[in-house]
């Protein structure tokens, strides 16, 4: 899949056209987590089975959102996720990791804004992608 340049978090506030406070307390509403609970024990990302792939680990999604850093919204962490829920299980404070996640996605989603979008692809990687993949590239659960 063509690789394009990542927006920095500040860019991506832009195109999201939310402060980071706003998209703390958006994670908070949507999530229905609190991630001032987090105290940063790390047992979250020690299980994490897609932790290498991420950007930031999950603990440091939970900081980068608790400092509200917008980095954090440029990291592909989000994305990566693969809602196992081996985190929440691990976590001592009970966090739901997965869905905090998936609240970042939906801020995405709510603006019509794709991971990927469908337009970046050329007709060869559509072709030639595995089905699966470039669907999984795009929407998470959207209900
Ligand atoms: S739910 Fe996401 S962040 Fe949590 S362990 Fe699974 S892949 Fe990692
Ligand atoms: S396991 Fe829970 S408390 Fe520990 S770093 Fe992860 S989210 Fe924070």
């Amino acid at each position: 899949m063509t690789k394009k340049k990542q927006a920095t978090g500040e860019e991506q506030l832009a195109l999201l056209e939310l402060s980071m406070d706003e998209i703390v307390d958006k994670i908070e509403e949507l999530s229905g987590e609190n991630v001032f609970d987090c105290y940063q024990c790390g047992m979250c990302s020690a299980g994490c089975p897609m932790a290498d792939e991420m950007d930031l680990l999950p603990n440091q999604v939970l900081h980068a959102l608790q400092v509200k850093d917008p980095e954090v919204m440029s990291a592909n962490s989000m994305w990566i996720c693969a809602s196992c829920y081996t985190c929440q299980v691990r976590c001592p404070k009970g966090v739901d990791l997965a869905k905090v996640m998936e609240a970042m996605r939906q801020i995405y989603l709510r603006k019509q804004l794709d991971n990927v979008p469908l337009d970046d692809l050329s007709h060869r990687e559509i072709r030639h992608l595995p089905q699966i993949a470039v669907v999984a590239s795009f929407r998470k659960k959207t209900g």
